[in-house]
């Protein structure tokens, strides 16, 4: 490992203006984070309560009543308040600005003596702490509002939340660690493992990481500290279906440098995930990195959808084994698949390698993209890569999918981790240390950086993933540092130049890495974007014989709105000619792919469920969209794995 480590550029100083993005970073300022305000207000009519910060004035002694919600409900509110962080950056808003301070007031005054901060256990349990660590989420919840407090901090250079937070990540500081009088406990879902980097990287407090360190090194030690905890007398169940409860669940059923496959709940698991990769790099620990890059690979090559989610179970919202990857009863979390973008970038970061930044862009476009609607008020929990809308029946195994976004959730984590994430999309953009830029994602934007201790300037434009055509001007006086462009694995003729003349770089891990001085430069990345069918392998129960149609990031799929019923019916030839039109209206602009494909009929007419005689094939002319924008005109069928004829 190398010793400089690769980070983002500051969010301030990085300004987004793309036309494939510009949509959805702006709707989370002007509509998803004042709709997101008013639910948890409880103020939208219709949609599930949320309480979340009726609870903390409750717990502040501001407000009478009774406690609601999940128990670890004031996440919500964390996750909202480091989205509002990350859209100041790009945004002022002194309103919005002035709501998070009241709200940041009010967390202070919930704030314990002695640093405790959560509604659930201060008002539900009367102040009984840590004795439920399989499910309690305490650590969870402190994880999110750590995360806030270092994003508001950075962005508005305001310590209030970051003191709060400091308080209490010190007060779990005390409670937890190996010493004879702490607790020998680790979150039952991680979370603060990372998110206790993340302050630590903010404040210089090396507590926080030895803390981080000593949560994760805990997983799987024996005996195992969950079902230790569930044996003893006081020990009080919050859900039901957690009886059977068994630590690969938590990923805590061997320690974590022996996991080699991705088990348990998926949400769990990268998070998890995310910061067994930063504590690799922060302590140059081999063996834990080695972990992270198994895990990583287990998931990508057999436990990935080709859309960039994962969790093929809703029981346990979780991995299962090799290959299963079913398309309707799947859970693919929204969540799941922002914690995999994280844990992928942080990976690239280590490794220097663009395919882990390939899955991160194979997340944002596809999965984490469906997860919020054009307008930015309703969300998708679950993506489906098969959805048929009559079969979405209470009490079945579909139960779980909805054919349409919703307002809101019971448990609403979903829709603020979207709104956190396209706020920080800055974030994903680019990876520098002083003498090293790399161009992960390509977005157009203007940013200021330094470089060689020089300001350089970077203009980048581009109207990917229209087209390949990528520029990046770089603007600066004699800085020497060397430029790594990404060059995704599914670009085909690609030419790079510099100043209009062929570069002369090299390939590098999927980056084309150029070395100069650079003054006022332009570099050209140029590639096609081919449309073209993928195979499922064989081993794939549910997509054996199946094609999936992508072009660059994007998967496509087959909606009602342009195919009509029964898409389960198509069948397409992998040497079908594929034909690119661009629609300029079109879900807010996309790139249609049309197709000729067959479609099974059954003309006896008798509409049984068995035919009396053999199905015959009639060719039809089939459209595709983009996955990411899947749902968004009316309710209907999609279908993305497609039956292949193969001759
Ligand atoms: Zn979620």
């Amino acid at each position: 490992m190398k010793n400089t480590h690769l980070s983002a550029i500051p969010l301030p100083k990085i300004a987004i203006d793309d036309s494939y993005w510009n949509r959805y970073i702006q709707l989370i300022p002007s509509v998803a984070l004042p709709y997101q305000w008013a639910i948890l207000n409880d103020k939208v009519p219709d949609a599930p309560p949320s309480s979340c910060l009726r609870n903390f004035r409750i717990a502040a002694g501001e407000e009478q009543g009774e406690r609601k919600g999940v128990v670890f409900q004031d996440s919500d509110v964390a996750k909202w308040l480091e989205a509002v962080a990350y859209s100041l950056s790009f945004r002022p808003n002194a309103e919005l600005e002035a709501t998070a301070d009241d709200v940041i007031a009010l967390l202070g005054r919930a704030q314990c003596e002695d640093g405790y901060l959560n509604t659930y256990f201060t008002l539900v349990e009367n102040g009984v702490r840590w004795k439920n660590l399989t499910e309690g989420h305490e650590l969870y919840v402190a994880g999110h509002f750590i995360e806030a407090a270092v994003a508001y901090y950075e962005v508005t250079g305001k310590r209030r939340l970051l003191d709060i937070m400091c308080r209490n990540a010190d007060l779990i500081c005390r409670v937890f660690g190996p010493g004879e009088n702490q607790l020998h406990g680790y979150p039952g879902h991680s979370e603060i493992e990372l998110a206790l980097v993340r302050l630590y990287h903010a404040t210089g407090t090396r507590r926080y990481l030895e803390l981080a360190k000593y949560f994760v090194d805990m997983h799987g030690q024996s005996p195992n500290y969950f079902l230790e905890e569930m044996k003893r007398p006081d020990f009080k169940q919050i859900f039901p279906e957690f009886s059977d409860y068994s630590p690969v669940y938590s990923q805590s059923h061997i320690p974590v440098r022996e996991q080699h496959t991705a088990e348990g709940h998926a949400v769990r698991a990268v998070y998890l995930y995310c910061a067994m990769a930063d504590l690799a790099q922060e302590y140059d620990d081999e063996a834990l990195l080695k972990a992270c890059r198994d895990l990583w690979d287990n998931i990508v090559t057999k436990r990935m959808y080709i859309t960039g989610s994962i969790g093929s179970s809703r029981f346990w919202e979780r991995f299962t084994v090799d290959y299963d990857l079913p398309n309707t009863s799947n859970y693919s979390e929204t969540c799941a698949s922002i914690g995999l973008a994280r844990f992928s970038l942080r990976m690239a970061r280590i490794l220097r390698d663009a395919s882990y930044i390939d899955v991160v862009e194979r997340a944002l476009y596809n999965t984490i993209r469906s997860g919020i609607s054009m307008e930015g008020n309703t969300y998708f929990y679950v993506n489906p890569l098969e959805v048929w809308p009559k079969r979405c029946l209470e009490d079945t195994s579909d139960a779980h999918v909805k054919p349409v976004r919703q307002k809101w959730f019971d448990v609403a984590c979903c829709p603020t981790n979207v709104a956190r994430t396209f706020t920080a999309l800055g974030q994903y953009t680019y990876s520098s240390d002083c003498d090293n830029l790399f161009v992960n994602l390509f977005i157009q934007n203007e940013t200021d950086c330094v470089l060689g201790e020089k300001p350089v300037h970077l203009s980048l434009k581009t109207d990917f993933p229209r087209t390949g055509k990528i520029s990046l001007s770089v603007n600066g006086e004699n800085v020497p540092f060397q430029l790594y462009l990404r060059i995704p694995n599914y670009a085909e003729n690609w030419s790079v130049c510099v100043n209009g003349q062929p570069a002369s770089g090299t390939l590098e891990k999927g980056f084309y890495c150029i070395n100069r001085v650079w003054n006022c430069d332009t570099v050209t990345l140029q590639f096609d974007l081919v449309p073209h069918f993928v195979f499922a392998n064989p081993c794939v129960h549910a997509d054996s014989g199946k094609l999936a149609l992508v072009r660059g990031p994007e998967v496509y799929c087959l909606e009602e709105t342009d195919n009509g019923k029964e898409l389960t019916s198509v069948f397409v030839s992998g040497n079908a000619q594929i034909t690119e039109q661009w629609d300029g209206e079109l879900l807010g602009g996309t790139m249609l792919l049309h197709f000729d494909g067959f479609r099974l009929f059954d003309e006896s007419g008798a509409a049984n469920s068995v035919c009396t005689k053999q199905p015959v094939l009639k060719p039809v002319k089939l459209t595709a969209v983009p996955y990411g924008s899947w749902g968004n005109r009316s309710k209907g069928e999609m279908l993305v794995w497609m039956h292949a004829l193969l001759q």
